[in-house]
């Protein structure tokens, strides 16, 4: 599968990485997001295999799986010439993944110029292992891992947290030294 739209180069962010070969209209369709249809528990084993790999191996695997429906799933990394997987996510993207009737395309959020790299928001759940997956788009409003908007409120109350348990941790500190020297 190819498309006039595209061009597959080393990426700032992860990778290979897809770029524009020419300006792209908001709202085009850019490339089909091609996969083998697989029922939800087929999902299941292949999504926990390649996540314990992800987990292993880092920056090197990806899920590639995508909610086409209740009862199935698209696996793009089972098909050999399926350009679209390697678009990166992005916390400022300027693609969405859309579902049109159980295929999956890849649409231009706004303009787009020629020689910007595609980028879409992966949209992960928020799980236990979210921290596993740390993002790398260097985007000015990037929330530092891969997920969905959603999720973001989530994250950013955790990072609040922790910044005022740093603090009292240092008041501690500092009184404990207090206490020492009487
Ligand atoms: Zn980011």
């Amino acid at each position: 599968m190819s498309s006039k739209y595209i061009a597959i180069k080393k990426s700032a962010i992860h990778g290979r990485g897809v770029f524009a070969k020419q300006n792209i209209k908001k709202g085009a369709c850019i490339i089909e997001y091609l996969g083998e249809k697989i029922t939800k528990a087929e999902a299941d084993i292949r999504t926990k295999k390649r996540m314990k790999f992800s987990r292993k191996n880092r920056f090197l695997g990806g899920v590639y799986i995508f909610e086409l429906n209740k009862r199935y799933d698209l696996d793009g990394l089972a098909v050999k010439n399926n350009p679209a997987r390697l678009i990166n996510h992005s916390c400022l993207p300027n693609c969405e993944a859309v579902n049109d009737s159980g295929r999956i395309w890849i649409r231009a959020l706004k303009n787009i110029k020629k020689g910007e790299e595609l980028k879409y928001n992966y949209g992960y759940e928020f799980g236990d292992d979210w921290k596993d997956y740390p993002c790398n788009c260097k985007s000015k409003n990037c929330i530092g891992y891969i997920l969905h908007r959603k999720n973001w409120n989530k994250i950013r109350k955790l990072k609040n947290e922790k910044k005022h348990r740093k603090k009292d941790a240092r008041t501690k500190k500092s009184s404990g030294g207090a206490f020492r020297r009487s």
